[in-house]
């Protein structure tokens, strides 16, 4: 790289997004490449930082100029973040929520898509995945950044009050002349993009590549990891699947090839009530947090549906779980219940798991 190329990277990184930690990335990566004489097309390039309520990292093998794409691809989340970020007053999906009830909101493709793709897991699940579980999640203490109840376990009256307002079914989507709208039926319905919004902006980065020209690449944002191609060697991207209960060891190493899979775990939010752990994904149809099974990892053929489908068997269990994903093409599930016992779906693509 000569400083020519590494001054006109280094606009091009200010311009995609005035990050710091982009800017740091960028000397230190020039200083590797320095180091390494490397000026062939396949130096490894990543960017990474908070984003969608947790970490993402964007990975590609490339020339001098992948390292700025990946930069833009990262902003390219944080627009579809602002779009559907339920926590963030300004985004469409705070509109749609503010609107319940009353009017239509007007709103962008790309939020009407991932409504869309989202119904659409809601639908395939029989609502075990329902993104308009806000009113239980907020009941449960988990729309808070330090998850946990105030007083104690909602009583059945109140439960029965959230449960009335959690259907995927009442949220209504259409165009007209003036493009895309969507309205919830019901007063006090809310829409929680947790379980959907990382798998759909992940999508989105990798497209944003892909038309950049950049088919090889690696996308993870918290437990939902979309890849694209393979490494500059035609190997497949590898990804280690995390142990429940043991955050430094891998359940097992799995081969992506131009798929997506995502993680659902009661590890990552969860809290304690009278000796009773408290996780964060809720079944939809009891009201009640789900304590059957430690972790769901589902492969599916993209981020929205592997994040929507893990959410959805870890509320299904394995039996109901494993006959849904038997019938998806291109899915496969691995399923780590309470009780430790680690089951997969029949095309499970690696069958040494340790646990
Ligand atoms: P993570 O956010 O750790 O990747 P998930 O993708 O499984 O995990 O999403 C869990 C989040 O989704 C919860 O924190 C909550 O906001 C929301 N959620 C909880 N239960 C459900 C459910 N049954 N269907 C859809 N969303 C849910
Ligand atoms: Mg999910």
């Amino acid at each position: 790289m000569n400083s020519a190329t590494f001054i006109a990277n280094l606009v091009c990184r200010i311009a995609a997004g005035f990050r710091l930690g982009c800017l740091l990335q960028c000397a230190a990566m020039a200083s590797f490449v320095f180091a390494a004489g490397l000026t062939d097309a396949a130096q490894f390039h990543h960017t990474t930082g908070p984003l969608l309520h947790t970490f993402v990292e964007i990975k590609a093998y490339g020339d001098n100029q992948t390292g700025c794409v990946l930069d833009q691809a990262f902003v390219e989340m944080g627009r579809i973040n602002d779009l559907l970020n339920n926590y963030d007053p300004s985004s469409e999906i705070s509109a749609i929520n503010a609107a319940a009830g009353s009017t239509s909101v007007k709103v962008s493709p790309e939020t009407f898509e991932a409504l869309n793709e989202a119904k659409k897991y809601a639908r395939l699940s029989s609502g075990a995945f329902d993104f308009t579980v806000g009113p239980l999640v907020s009941l449960w203490g988990f729309n808070r950044e330090h998850p946990g109840l105030a007083g104690d376990d909602p009583d059945a009256r109140l439960l029965k009050q959230a449960l009335r307002l959690v259907d995927y079914r009442a949220l209504k989507l259409g165009a007209d002349l003036t493009g895309p709208h969507a309205r919830l039926k019901h007063s006090g319905m809310y829409i929680d993009v947790g379980a959907f919004g990382k798998g759909f902006a992940a999508d989105r980065a990798l497209a944003f590549l892909r038309d950049r020209g950049i088919p090889n690449a690696l996308v993870a944002a918290g437990g939902t990891i979309c890849a694209a191609g393979s490494k500059p060697d035609n190997q497949p991207w590898q990804i280690g699947i995390r142990h429940p209960r043991n955050d430094s060891t891998f359940l097992t190493v799995i081969a992506l090839h131009d798929q997506s899979v995502s993680t659902s775990g009661d590890y990552e939010k969860f809290y304690y009530t009278a000796g009773k752990r408290r996780s964060h994904i809720i079944d939809p149809r009891t009201g009640l947090p789900v304590s059957s099974v430690q972790s769901v990892t589902v492969i599916a053929p993209s981020g929205i549906a592997s994040d929507a489908l893990s959410t959805a068997l870890f509320v299904l269990g394995p039996g109901d779980g494993l006959r849904l994903i038997e019938k998806l093409p291109g899915c496969e599930a691995l399923v780590v219940t309470a009780a430790g016992e680690v089951v997969f779906s029949s095309g499970w693509p690696q069958k040494t798991i340790i646990y």
